[in-house]
């Protein structure tokens, strides 16, 4: 049945300037990392998209290597372009990234222009676009001048694949290397995306969060319900079909007798706010804009239905939060060093 996007889709959602550019991101961002490859049922995807930009969503985030297989989410993000969002391009910020492994051969992955370039130009096909709104480095890469990473990324924006750019997990001090030459070289990089959420503050530990807003630049929270974890979904115990019981991204091992303690004592915090945990978790990314109002723009979820998507957009209500609330969630919530992306962040 052919689409038409909901008329009050831009009611509820909030938009915040992504550091110190001109554009402005959903206080909720959709991401396609799980669900989205050739495992999950062409229907499901397209809902769940559907439901995103109904509710304001208008930000997808993917990468060469989402899927599997590698590559799929990118088809099957295309396919949905073509059939149901043709008319609304103009309406989408869509971003791909190149870091991890993608093809064989010494040139598939990391942070070379030539592997860089390529993995670009494939992400535009499988996505059947001109250009992609944001092209990031997915990873920092120890064996590559930074100079060469982020030309390859200048190069992307003079060229028309992207029309901005952007680098992921990259820790502080690279952050502000990697910051100055894209300035030199006249592509500023519109924003990070780190991991963070309650109880993964590598963040803060390693002052990335107050260097992105000294540089004026914003970011995006990804995995800010812990992949779940911050949620009602685990409360009493590990449902069948959820993420910790058929992929090892969540290590059921994490959701111990102390964790659901802490996870139950969180969910009352989250009622007493009038939201549900998914919703206060998202919020709490975003509670903080920093001395420079910059702070985190968006955060960035993934879902396995529509309802999910309903919930979490239901966040950008209420972002607000009391000093007595954010000590009552530190009582149940501290830095559980849950970065699975530590060897490429804080190594
Ligand atoms: P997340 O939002 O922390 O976790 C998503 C999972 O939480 C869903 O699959 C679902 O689990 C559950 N969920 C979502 N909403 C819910 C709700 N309202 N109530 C109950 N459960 C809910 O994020 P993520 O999927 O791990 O990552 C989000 C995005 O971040 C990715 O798609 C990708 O775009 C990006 N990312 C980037 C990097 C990077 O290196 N740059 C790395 C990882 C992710 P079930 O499946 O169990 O239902």
């Amino acid at each position: 049945m052919t689409y038409t996007a909901a008329a009050d889709r831009y009611d509820r959602m909030i938009y915040r300037r992504c550091g110190n550019s001109g554009l402005k991101l959903p206080a909720v961002s959709f991401g396609l990392w799980h669900n989205f490859g050739d495992d999950t049922p062409h229907d499901i995807k397209r809902d769940m998209c559907r439901t995103a930009f109904d509710h304001g969503i208008t930000h997808f985030d993917l990468a060469n290597n989402y899927g599997p297989p590698a590559g799929s989410a990118e088809e099957a993000f295309g396919e949905i372009l073509r059939t149901d969002f043709k008319a609304y391009r103009d309406e989408l910020i869509i971003s791909s990234k190149a870091g991890y492994d993608m093809w064989a051969g010494p040139y598939g992955e990391w942070g070379s222009r030539k592997y860089m370039i390529a993995s670009c130009d494939q992400s535009l096909k499988r996505l059947g676009v001109d250009y992609v709104d944001i092209f990031y480095s997915h990873r920092f890469d120890p064996d590559t001048p930074l100079e060469e990473s982020m030309g390859a990324l200048d190069h992307i924006v003079r060229s028309g694949r992207a029309q901005y750019v952007g680098i992921s997990s990259y820790n502080s001090e690279r952050t502000r290397e990697a910051v100055a030459i894209l300035k030199d070289l006249g592509t500023p990089c519109l924003i990070h995306q780190p991991s963070y959420n309650m109880l993964n503050r590598w963040i803060e530990r390693d002052g990335l969060k107050d260097t992105l807003n000294d540089l004026g630049v914003g970011s995006i929270a990804f995995t800010p319900l812990a992949q779940g974890l911050l949620s009602n979904k685990y409360l009493s115990g590990i449902p069948d079909g959820s993420r910790a019981t058929k992929d090892s991204s969540l290590d059921a091992g994490v959701i111990t007798d102390e964790m659901v303690t802490a996870l139950r004592g969180l969910n009352a915090v989250a009622q007493t706010r009038g939201q549900t945990l998914a919703q206060m978790a998202i919020s709490w990314v975003l509670r903080d804009r920093g001395p420079n109002g910059v702070g985190i723009t968006t955060a960035l979820i993934g879902a396995s239905n529509p309802a999910q998507i309903v919930d979490c957009a239901g966040a950008a209500q209420n972002l607000d939060f009391t000093p007595s609330e954010l000590t009552e969630i530190d009582k149940f919530a501290n830095d559980k060093r849950l970065n699975l992306w530590a060897n490429s962040s804080e190594g």
